[in-house]
């Protein structure tokens, strides 16, 4: 037995047995998104901050008595989460910012942050003996899902748009994965899923559709407090597409807080690409998120595009209820952003990744935050997944290599010729 004691629904706030439903609540169809909810005093006997320093075990499943899974479940051998937060001064001081963090989700696994979401759905689906997991994904939920059923021997099916990148698809067949390259956007890929999963009895990954995701993406506040000495931080930048991310950290943090392990919430930022922007349309004008309707999603950080966020109740919440706010970007910005990260921190993010540092910088230049705050970036996904941005970006920023044939005589040329540059500049 896990230390779950119901599934709360966001909607029309009906409670229900862990068991008594399997994802969303059945009164109102596939929007029925609800929120799983535990025994802290329970919890509490079992896990705290001094069991947590002389616990070697450095993946998510440190916190296992807060996750929905039976205490001797299985896990895969798959390392995920634990990854690393960096300061970073040499990014914070040309901001101002005095306390900057970066988070690199790049670190897990298969090279983002869905690592931790499909994590648990592997160990749900094995509980239950599912024959087959599926999940549709802009691509890094599939890989995630893909690399941890490899990990495991576990079948699986994933639907993904045919404009994935490449790199993200090249994982999916790797790792063996029956593929279904859509004709279509994510959303389209995401209503085929659903529709296939009810047909074949598969179990569904689905983000915001599985209501379990939260709460493996929940373990990065665990870690970001962890890591900081429980002392909380002042704000965290989430780039949002779906929305399930923003939604699990604020989970996380609420957790924290009701356990007395941290004594304040940070304030949450959720950035999005100008492209696909429905949860700061609906942030600027008060507009319900439940029945706003989707928009058309375009976006070069293709890991946010999300023409209906499927988690936009949660993701909405987060940000409210934190005093945060939500923040554009447009795709020249994400694009900018990926070099000044790499270069002031080593940590090399995918579009969406740097789009919450992108976001960073714009909330400093709209007086968001400010200079003595405790500031943390979360980069979700490696620049490796998607080589063709990270070399657009390079190209626009003018950084050329330099071809040199083999000999010193060449070499010395080239090395003159980048001397009197740098000394006419
Ligand atoms: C999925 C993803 C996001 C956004 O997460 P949501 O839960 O869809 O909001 C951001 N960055 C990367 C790299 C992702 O893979
Ligand atoms: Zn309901």
């Amino acid at each position: 037995m896990s230390n779950v004691t119901h599934l709360h629904c966001l909607v029309c706030g009906r409670d229900y047995a862990p068991g008594e439903i399997e994802y969303v609540c059945p009164e109102h169809g596939n929007e029925g998104i609800v929120d799983v909810r535990y025994d802290y005093e329970r919890i509490g006997r079992q896990i705290s901050p001094q069991i947590l320093r002389e616990n070697g075990d450095m993946t998510i499943w440190r916190y296992r008595p807060l996750l929905p899974i039976a205490p001797g479940a299985p896990v895969p051998p798959l390392s995920v989460g634990w990854t690393p937060l960096y300061p970073a001064p040499r990014l914070g001081q040309p901001l101002g910012l005095r306390h900057l963090w970066v988070k690199d989700d790049g670190r897990q696994p298969t090279a983002s942050f869905k690592d931790r979401a499909s994590a648990i759905a592997v160990v749900m689906a094995q509980e239950k003996g599912a024959a087959v997991i599926t999940t549709a994904s802009t691509g890094n939920a599939a890989a995630a899902l893909s690399g941890l059923c490899a990990s495991v021997g576990q079948r699986n099916v994933i639907f993904v748009p045919e404009s994935a990148p490449q790199a993200k698809i090249a994982q999916l067949l790797v790792f063996g994965s029956t593929v279904m390259l859509v004709q279509g956007s994510y959303d389209d890929a995401f209503e085929l899923c659903l529709q296939a999963a009810a047909e074949y009895g598969w179990y569904n990954r689905n983000t915001a559709y599985n209501p379990y995701m939260s709460e493996g993406k929940k373990t990065a506040s665990y870690e970001i407090c962890e890591q900081l000495g429980w002392d909380a931080p002042d704000a965290i930048f989430i780039s949002v597409g779906d929305g399930c991310i923003i939604g699990g950290v604020h989970k996380g943090l609420k957790d924290l807080l009701a356990l007395g392990w941290i004594d304040r919430m940070p304030r949450l930022y959720g950035v999005q690409a100008a492209g696909s922007d429905y949860m700061v349309q609906a942030w600027e004008s008060g507009e319900d998120v439940l029945t706003k309707a989707p928009i058309q999603a375009s976006t070069v950080a293709d890991s946010i595009s999300a023409g209906l966020p499927r988690d936009r109740l949660k993701a909405m919440a987060a940000v409210r209820e934190t005093g945060g706010s939500y923040v554009r970007v447009t795709d020249a910005e994400i694009l900018d952003a990926i070099l000044p990260l790499a270069r002031a921190t080593g940590v090399f993010a995918e579009p969406a990744g740097a789009a919450a540092y992108a976001g960073l910088v714009a909330a400093v230049r709209l007086g968001l935050v400010r200079a003595d705050e405790r500031i943390v970036v979360l980069n979700t996904g490696s620049g490796l997944k998607d080589i063709a941005s990270a070399m657009r970006a390079v190209e626009s920023s003018g950084t050329r290599p330099n071809r040199v044939r083999p000999d010193m005589d060449d070499l010395r040329r080239v090395m003159s010729s980048l001397n009197e540059e740098a000394t006419t500049r």
